[in-house]
């Protein structure tokens, strides 16, 4: 199975109430070979929620405790953001998971970059705190946008 940014795939995750649809996920995701994850709703945070950015760092310092994540008004979600990776990674226990296909830029999901703490919308080399997880445990990440579709279908051939 491939874990997917919920939000990719239409459901309406994002921190703003809406999506990230992104069509050529959809037009596979009747395969049933997608697993929609939102780790950040997995990690208790309502929908809609604060825009939140990770502080000092990345993904991997906030898993090691050297960084936060949080809100433009200092709201500090560290501790959903790791519970949510954590959930994530129960997820890969459960089943076999050979792949996740993870948004962008965001401070969970991000896959080669993040937004740099500012809100400012500069980006910084890097992984959200969820990908870095996967990562640590050896799933493959990839991110949508680095997705071709040979790409995709040689993925999906995996499952
Ligand atoms: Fe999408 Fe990931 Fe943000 Fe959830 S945490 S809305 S899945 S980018």
């Amino acid at each position: 199975m491939i874990i997917v940014s919920a939000c990719l795939l239409g459901l309406n995750t994002k921190y703003d109430g809406k999506a990230h649809t992104h069509a050529m996920l959809q037009k596979y995701s009747t395969k049933g070979k997608f697993i929609p994850v939102c780790p950040e709703q997995l990690g208790g945070l309502p929908t809609p929620r604060v825009p939140v950015e990770i502080i000092g760092g990345t993904g991997q310092g906030v898993l090691s405790g050297d960084c936060v994540a949080q809100g433009e008004q200092g709201e500090v979600v560290t501790s959903e953001f790791i519970l949510g990776a954590k959930e994530v990674l129960k997820i890969v226990e459960l089943v076999p998971v050979t792949a996740a296909i993870l948004k962008e830029r965001s401070p969970s999901c991000g896959v080669n970059c993040i937004y740099d703490g500012s809100f400012s919308h500069r980006i910084i080399s890097g992984q959200g705190v969820t990908a870095a997880l996967l990562k640590e445990h050896n799933i493959p990440i990839y991110s949508e946008e680095e997705l071709t579709e040979e790409r995709l279908v040689e993925l999906l051939e995996r499952v």
